[in-house]
């Protein structure tokens, strides 16, 4: 059965004591029969799709209601289903190291927190392939999927620049691979330290060393250093490497190949054979993890932290931040 086949939405129905808000006012919002009006004296308005509010803010997003009212195809779009089986069976050129120690780690973070404090917006969730491991599993936790496509399995679409929500009403914030494809990421993480209640947890991973994909929405890459002062106003709990340079290499040869076709035939059997013949390579990244020399060439960084700094973040403290193989020497 396809619906079993594909990751379906961890909850269907749009929790009712969510505040939603203009994205382009931050007056409240009220549902109408086929669409949602905030109440200011502009009564800006947006469009349902299939039962998704589109919370736009279209003089600052770089998407458009017109990109979701026929349904179209934005970021991604869902995989046949013979795509998705053989996807399966083939090796993944990349490998995210972190995930089941970043997902264990926030699920007991997130237990040790008050019942009705569970609160988890997550911010480009995809198709939900990549999943959200231990995390699923903390009880009493309520999720909110959202994503600027309606391929996958968001329950709101809206853009990460002008996120639809009352301040300071989440207690988690997840966004993994997102930051890459956003025109400002600055702007998107001041976004989500706004919704966030105080010391609420925020979880990110984004592409140091990674070649372009998702065509058009590809915009930024961050060192370990970068990435951490993009999240300048939360304290660190931890940091650290998510895809090693086993999965940039295999990337590389990749795109190498690509290099010589703009076939999709000849693409798709390069693809497929760099996997067969190189995925085994990412299973050198979970011990390639641990040793500084290897952060300087590492495909991506995640961090975790909460949004109450202890200690302000200051410029030059950030040159002591710094974790490759210069700073051994
Ligand atoms: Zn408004």
């Amino acid at each position: 059965m396809a619906a079993t086949e594909r990751n379906e939405r961890l909850t269907d129905e749009l929790d009712p004591s969510i505040r939603l808000r203009c994205p382009i006012c931050r007056a409240a919002l009220s549902k109408q029969s086929t669409c949602w009006r905030c109440t200011s004296a502009a009564a800006h308005e947006f469009p349902e799709v299939s039962g998704v509010p589109v919370l736009l803010n279209p003089e600052r997003s770089i998407f458009r209601f017109e990109d979701f009212r026929p349904h179209a195809r934005t970021t991604f779009k869902e995989p046949a289903l013979w795509a998705l089986r053989l996807g399966r069976l083939l090796p993944s050129p990349s490998r995210d190291v972190s995930a089941p120690h970043c997902r264990s780690r926030l699920a007991g973070l997130l237990a040790e927190r008050d019942r009705d404090r569970r609160r988890v917006l997550v911010v480009g969730c995809g198709d939900g392939t990549a999943g959200y491991g231990a995390l699923t599993q903390v009880e009493h936790a309520s999720w909110l999927e959202t994503d600027v496509s309606l391929a996958g399995r968001a329950r709101i679409v809206c853009d990460a620049s002008d996120l639809p929500f009352e301040d300071g009403q989440f207690d988690l914030v997840i966004c993994v691979a997102v930051l890459e494809h956003v025109l400002d990421p600055q702007r998107c993480v001041d976004e989500m330290h706004r919704v966030l209640s105080a010391n609420g947890l925020i979880y990110a991973t984004t592409p140091f060393m990674q070649q372009v994909h998702m065509g058009e929405y590809d915009f930024m890459r961050f060192t370990r250093s970068g990435h951490r002062w993009l999240f300048r106003a939360f304290d660190e709990i931890d940091s650290g490497m998510a895809t090693g340079p086993a999965s940039v290499l295999v990337w590389s040869v990749e795109y190498f190949l690509l290099s010589w076709t703009s076939s999709v035939a000849a693409r798709r059997v390069i693809k497929g054979l760099t996997r067969l013949a190189l995925g085994w390579m990412t299973w050198l990244d979970p011990w390639l993890a641990r040793r500084e020399a290897a952060q300087d060439g590492a495909g991506g960084f995640y961090f975790i932290g909460h949004r109450s700094p202890k200690t302000p973040l200051v410029a030059r403290g950030m040159l002591n931040y710094y974790q490759g193989a210069d700073a051994l020497k």
